[in-house]
């Protein structure tokens, strides 16, 4: 097989995965958007990808990210950053990333503003939120109870577009409930931000519970490109 066909059937198995999961709870498979994480692979993976019909990647380290999408410059795809953010990169993270998913502190809004407002462009945030039990370390992401103010945050940001939520389902633990609740949280967001549609939650192990619990964006990487090497 060569690694185009390899990527091809992984992305088959994960799309006919995302219309079944979509068909039992009745919902349009045109109203999920499958993010391709292509963290650890190279841009030649990407490239065959885009020309496979990916349209969105997702990069979770800002290096990686930085290199491989100016040596994608010329497909259009959209970028999604995943990862956890520092605040002296957020500003060059928009130098590439059309979609930010990981802002969980309001000290990411202003740096993240300044990039997007050098480069004239407005940049999709999502807030990603912890499902962890208080108190665990280690998982990334805002406290619910930060939420409103985060939001309040990047809503009234020049530059920024509050899209919605991300989450990473907890470690060890169902996913079901865990994405149940993120739906919730999800819900009461969109009371007072009603433009904040996006709920990017699902890897390759679990695109299934959160496709059933609404996600609008599904984050899936090894089942498409195969197992990433086991040290970061
Ligand atoms: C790596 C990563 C993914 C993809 O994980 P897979 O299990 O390979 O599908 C999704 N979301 C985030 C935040 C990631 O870091």
């Amino acid at each position: 097989m060569t690694r185009r066909e390899e990527l091809a059937a992984g992305l088959a198995a994960v799309r006919s995965r995302i219309a079944t999961a979509c068909a039992a709870v009745d919902r349009d498979p045109e109203g999920v958007t499958l993010v391709v994480v292509t963290k650890f692979f190279p841009a030649s993976d990407v490239r065959l990808l885009a020309d496979l019909g990916v349209a969105h990647v997702g990069e979770n380290r800002h290096q990686e990210a930085e290199a491989k999408a100016q040596e994608c410059a010329e497909l259009s795809l959209t970028w999604h950053f995943i990862g956890g953010l520092q605040s002296n990169k957020a500003a060059a993270v928009t130098a590439y990333a059309d979609v930010v998913e990981s802002v969980d502190r309001t000290k990411l809004v202003a740096p993240l503003t300044r990039g997007a407002q050098q480069r004239g462009r407005e940049v999709d945030v999502l807030l990603q939120v912890s499902l962890d039990p208080p108190g665990r370390e280690g998982r990334a992401g805002a406290e619910p109870a930060a939420l409103p103010g985060l939001a309040a945050a990047v809503a009234d940001a020049e530059g920024l577009r509050l899209r919605g939520l991300m989450a990473v389902a907890p470690l060890g633990e169902d996913p079901a409930p865990a994405f149940a609740r993120l739906a919730a949280i999800h819900h009461d967001l969109l009371l007072e931000h009603p433009a904040a549609t996006w709920l990017s939650a699902g890897m390759s192990g679990d695109l299934e519970q959160a496709v059933q619990a609404g996600a609008t964006h599904v984050r899936v990487g090894s089942a498409v490109l195969g197992s990433r090497p086991a040290v970061q």
